[in-house]
């Protein structure tokens, strides 16, 4: 089994196919969309025309593996959207203006929802304050808790 073939199943990116990967220090994957419909980050707008030719070299951070830092590296198109310009194109694996994968951010709100910020922070090697910065994407993402929820909470 080819390198890039065990990677695609191993990390099983939404809409993304694995181009290539090289082991260092740290595992470095370069990864393209499956999608020749680009989107815009901060709203609905998809288009299959680009702006221009130029790409935006742009790297996430993703889950360790083996306890290696892994990090996804994709050349991604140029759009310009009618609201907000021209920008690079979203990835579906990360929230917008994020160095890290939406499942790296999870993980880390996760763990800040269940122990203090040093063991955090040490845990996913990033500093607080990053993880602060997660927590706000996340939370923008999924909006405020439900009344009923959060009562439910409160009596116990
Ligand atoms: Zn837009």
């Amino acid at each position: 089994m080819r390198a890039t073939t065990l990677l695609n199943r191993v990390l099983d990116l939404p809409k993304t196919t694995v181009r290539d990967v090289e082991f260092g220090d740290k595992v470095t994957v370069w990864v393209r969309p499956q999608q020749r419909v680009m989107s815009c980050p901060h709203c609905d707008f998809r288009t299959r025309h680009r702006y221009d030719t130029r790409m935006v070299d742009s790297a996430w951070r993703h889950l360790d593996l083996s306890g290696r830092v892994c990090v996804l590296k994709l050349r991604r198109r140029r759009l310009r959207c009618p609201e907000h310009g021209v920008l690079a194109e979203s990835v579906p694996f990360a929230r917008p203006g994020s160095g890290f994968t939406r499942d790296f951010e999870d993980l880390a709100v996760w763990l800040a929802g269940k122990c203090d910020k040093k063991t955090v922070s040490r845990f996913c090697r990033v500093t607080w304050r990053t993880v602060g910065a997660m927590c706000a994407r996340s939370g923008r993402e999924t909006g405020p808790r439900p009344a009923g929820r959060a009562g439910r909470h409160r009596r116990r």
